[in-house]
């Protein structure tokens, strides 16, 4: 069988992996876009390395785009085969890569736009958003646990990571030359004290073992208390100075987690009333597929429901969909409280919301996850006296504060506890991807410390024969 690396190899996204059976099927592992700023992520985006017409089936790990945003894309480019994922995997990308092909149109306009003025010719987007709702017919959603056979020669059967909702490991056996190939890819790995999912589950014996690494250097602080670092934040901002609370948050996941939170906190009478407004389509079209799934949340999360059925809504909490009353939220002159996305601040309607808030003392920017390197969360963050938002500039004299133990991913010493399941002298090769380049190195010495060996860090198109 022959493995080739084709994203988040010595780097974080575009997860994708080509396997090459020996009964001649083509099996890709996740399916995602590689993001970032320009055009250098587009053009790596658009060469896959391999024919997507000729691919037999795609196995999904999770719904976030750097690992299913260019399902889309090879859809278009002819793939017919099945997208094999779990059934909250398969509702998430419904929703999901829709919305991501809304912005890659309107990316591409704003782009042409700015092409136009140099006479140079317009470029098409990647994918639109009718190409993602149409490749969702070849979605096929499975229940964790059951072994699913895709073909005569390869099964898989998927168990729960506790990254995002329906995030799985999944285990392939392929039958080649009348032995069995066990794979493990263990996809984004969560954390075991996860305020919403189940923590991660031990998954079955592998031959071949790919795992991610983006924490592989680091170590978490405590969960419990961050929600209390939140609620100090709610009061601080809302009560004492009587302004307003901007949370930049991305709109699967991290939006529900906190609005879990905070609901939690009213219903032991804890949360001063204010008014809250999750300010994101998405994330109110993700909180309904959460709502349908509660299978994959953790029993903390069961025994609320037992007296709150609706652990994503209470009294002073609305969600907003329509452009029109996010831009009321402009006029609101009381304290209140707003998640919008993007949360890297990029992007999104936050940005207006910034854009309002950002001057005034009475206000605080609440950072609530990782901003990558020159974004505008990153700039405001690292403490810019002035920052430019749709091309005008804002002076930051809102309060910024950071809580940061909110991921999604496990640190290094949650991963090995979770790959503890495996026998190591069973383990044939490990192989360390997602996660970048120097983080992969520390963490590779920590796993044989820990008694792993034969692990490799693939580079980009890079293939083995296992
Ligand atoms: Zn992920």
């Amino acid at each position: 069988m022959k493995i080739k690396f084709i994203g988040a190899s010595r780097g974080v996204t575009g997860s994708k992996i080509l396997l090459e059976t020996g009964p001649g099927k083509r099996v890709l592992l996740d399916c995602g876009m590689f993001q970032g700023k320009g055009l250098e992520t587009d053009e790596m985006n658009r060469d896959l390395g391999f024919d997507a017409s000729t691919l037999d089936h795609i196995i999904l790990t999770h719904a976030h785009i750097d690992h299913s945003g260019l399902i889309p894309y090879v859809y278009r480019l002819g793939f017919r085969g099945s997208v094999v994922c779990s059934d909250a995997t398969r509702d998430l990308c419904s929703i999901m890569l829709a919305d991501s092909g809304y912005i890659q149109e309107n990316d591409t306009r704003t782009f042409n736009k700015k092409r136009a003025k140099k006479g140079l010719p317009v470029v098409t987007p990647i994918y639109t958003r009718e190409d993602a709702v149409a490749c969702m017919n070849l979605f096929i959603g499975i229940p964790e646990g059951m072994n699913f056979r895709i073909d005569d020669n390869t099964k898989v059967r998927f168990t729960s990571t506790g990254h995002m909702l329906g995030s799985v490991t999944a285990n392939l056996q392929v039958r080649e030359n009348g032995q069995i190939r066990r794979i493990a890819y263990t996809g984004d790995i969560g954390r075991p004290t996860d305020y919403l999912l189940m923590p991660p589950k031990p998954f079955a014996q592998a031959d071949i073992l790919i795992t991610e690494s983006t924490y592989g250097d680091r170590l978490h602080s405590i969960d419990k208390e961050a929600d209390e670092e939140l609620l100090k934040v709610v009061e601080y901002t809302c009560v004492e100075k009587k302004g307003k609370l901007i949370i930049p948050a991305f709109s699967v996941g991290r939006t529900q987690k906190l609005v879990y939170i905070l609901n939690n906190f009213y219903n032991e009478g804890r949360l001063p009333r204010t008014d809250i407004y999750v300010d994101s389509p998405l994330a109110v079209n993700a909180t309904t597929v959460f709502r349908m799934h509660y299978e994959w949340f953790n029993k903390g999360f069961q025994k609320v429901l037992e007296d709150d059925q609706d652990p994503f809504g209470f009294s002073n909490l609305y969600y907003i969909k329509k452009a029109e009353d996010s831009k009321k939220l402009n006029d609101i002159n009381k304290p209140c409280i707003i998640i919008s996305a993007s949360g890297m601040m990029e992007a999104g309607r936050v940005k207006h919301h910034l854009a309002n808030n950002i001057s005034n003392p009475a206000n605080t920017i609440l950072a609530v996850g990782y901003c990558a390197p020159e974004t505008l969360g990153a700039r405001i963050l690292r403490g810019d006296r002035e920052v430019s938002i749709h091309g005008n500039p804002y002076e930051v004299k809102a309060d910024v504060k950071k809580i940061d133990a909110f991921s999604g991913h496990g640190d290094y010493k949650e991963m090995i506890s979770f790959l503890e399941c495996q026998d190591k002298k069973a383990l044939e090769k490990t192989f360390l991807v997602h996660g970048d380049y120097d983080t992969q190195k520390k963490y590779a010495e920590s796993l044989m410390e820990a008694g792993f060996s034969n692990i490799e860090i693939p580079a980009r198109k890079q293939e083995y024969e296992v």
